[in-house]
């Protein structure tokens, strides 16, 4: 799943939590359940060639749902947004540093729900879309 997505909704997430720890964990398990639904995938080869654009979108996408979130309500949308986006380090790690952070166990477990196929792209795009048009819809009226 796109990161940009998990962003998304961990900051819907995080807008319902009581607090940030709460939002940080459900965040968390949320990521699972994105990457256990079918999704796009590629070859590795291929994959930064949208991984990188992803990531640089993400990060536009954490400052624009911490500009949006209520200030009562900011940290505990940010603990949402790092939880669902926590398990996803590996692939930067492995890329910059050749190794994951995380035990190889979790690494078995979190390659094993991925269910990625090419064609499904416009799924994963709609996906994104749907979950950026559900998060400004909560920041603005989770107040
Ligand atoms: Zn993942």
């Amino acid at each position: 799943m796109l990161v940009t997505t998990h962003v998304l909704s961990g900051a819907v997430i995080g807008a319902f939590a009581p607090d940030v720890e709460t939002a940080l964990a459900r965040g968390f398990v949320s990521h699972f359940a994105l990457d256990a639904i079918p999704h796009w995938g590629t070859e590795p080869d291929q994959l930064l060639r949208v991984a990188v654009p992803d990531g640089l979108i993400g990060l536009v996408a954490i400052a624009a749902v911490a500009r949006a979130a209520a200030p009562a309500r900011r940290v505990a949308v940010l603990g949402g947004v790092f939880g669902a986006c926590l398990p996803d380090v590996d692939k930067p790690a492995e890329l910059f540093f050749g190794r994951s952070p995380f035990p190889q166990w979790f690494d078995r477990f979190h390659a094993g729900i991925q269910h990625e196929r090419e064609h499904r792209w416009r799924r994963e795009v709609a996906t994104a879309a749907g979950m950026a048009v559900l998060a400004a819809v909560v920041l603005r009226t989770r107040r």
